[in-house]
């Protein structure tokens, strides 16, 4: 029979309301102008963040972070909670990342969550011809950017001491192949992706500071239109590669990513999140 765990305090039943809950966080979202990583910045602030930064490349923020930040104003009111705010920078850019994160650590005084979505894929290259700057290009962003990024927010953290989540935007193509696909750079950085949330959440774990991989299948976003609107029956064949047989939505990924960055999810770090898996395809 299952016996309850001899030692520690009994828990103290809370609602699970309150544990997905994130009042008073902060938050910091690379790539969170469009696509996956503005649906996942939309979601901290739904659930109830104080403050999210979103880092991305372009000066201006896109129309759809603005109707974000717009509903963040109307969710929160006026009183300065709930902020949404956009920081142009390059996540490559080691020193102003490190240097975003200091000054919202200044601003906010503490750190709670990082995502760090900003990613790039290229179209098909044969991986034998594959020209040495375009691969540096994609390692830059996918693998240092990610590392800068969590750096930036888990520097914070442990200056404020209170823990924190850092959610580490990898792919399922880190650990499948794409049969069809000439993508050896993008899954050669893939799979760093969820390594370095191994590692760095066991480097992390005393701190209390929760690393953990986020690892989407197929979700029609800039990037994946890219190769569908190009290829006739490519969305066909991804579609038969996914148990549900279809392609995911980005607020798809909302539930899963409040769920990695609250409470609710205390006793989860280094493990890989799927949204969702893609069949293995034997080339
Ligand atoms: P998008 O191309 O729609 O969004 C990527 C965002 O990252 C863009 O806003 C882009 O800026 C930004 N970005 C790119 N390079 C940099 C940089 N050097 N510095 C700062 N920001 C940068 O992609 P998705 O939303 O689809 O992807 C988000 C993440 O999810 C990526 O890491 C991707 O690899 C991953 N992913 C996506 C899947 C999908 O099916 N969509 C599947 C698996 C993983 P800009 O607007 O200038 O291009």
């Amino acid at each position: 029979a299952l016996k309850a765990p001899s030692s520690g305090p009994a828990p103290t039943p809370t609602l699970l309301s309150k544990e997905f809950s994130l009042a008073d966080r902060v938050g910091l979202v690379s790539g969170g102008n469009r696509g996956l990583g503005l649906e996942m910045a939309y979601a901290l602030i739904e659930a109830g963040a104080r403050a999210v930064y979103c880092i991305d490349l372009p000066k201006t923020p896109s129309e759809d972070w603005q109707k974000v930040h717009a509903y963040a104003a109307r969710l929160h009111g006026k009183g300065g909670e709930g902020r949404l705010e956009y920081i142009s920078a390059d996540v490559t850019d080691q020193k102003a990342i490190w240097k975003i994160g200091e000054t919202i650590g200044d601003r906010e005084g503490r750190m709670d969550v990082c995502v760090a979505a900003a990613g790039i894929l290229k179209q098909d290259i044969d991986c034998l011809e594959y020209p040495a700057d375009t691969f540096q290009e994609v390692i830059s962003v996918n693998v240092n950017g990610v590392l800068y990024t969590a750096q930036a927010a888990g520097r914070q953290m442990r200056r404020f001491g209170n823990g924190g989540s850092i959610i580490l935007v990898g792919s399922m193509s880190g650990s499948i192949t794409n049969q069809g696909h000439s993508w050896v750079s993008y899954n050669t950085s893939k799979s760093a992706v969820l390594q370095m949330a191994r590692s760095m959440a066991c480097e992390l774990g005393k701190e209390d500071i929760r690393v953990n991989s986020l690892s989407p299948g197929y979700i029609y976003t800039k990037l994946t239109g890219a190769f569908v609107d190009k290829q006739p029956g490519l969305i066909d064949k991804w579609i038969s590669q996914n148990p549900q047989g279809r392609i995911g939505r980005p607020d798809e990924l909302r539930g899963v990513v409040t769920w990695l960055a609250s409470d609710a999810s205390t006793y989860c770090t280094g493990s890989e999140c799927v949204v969702s898996l893609i069949l293995f395809i034997k080339c």
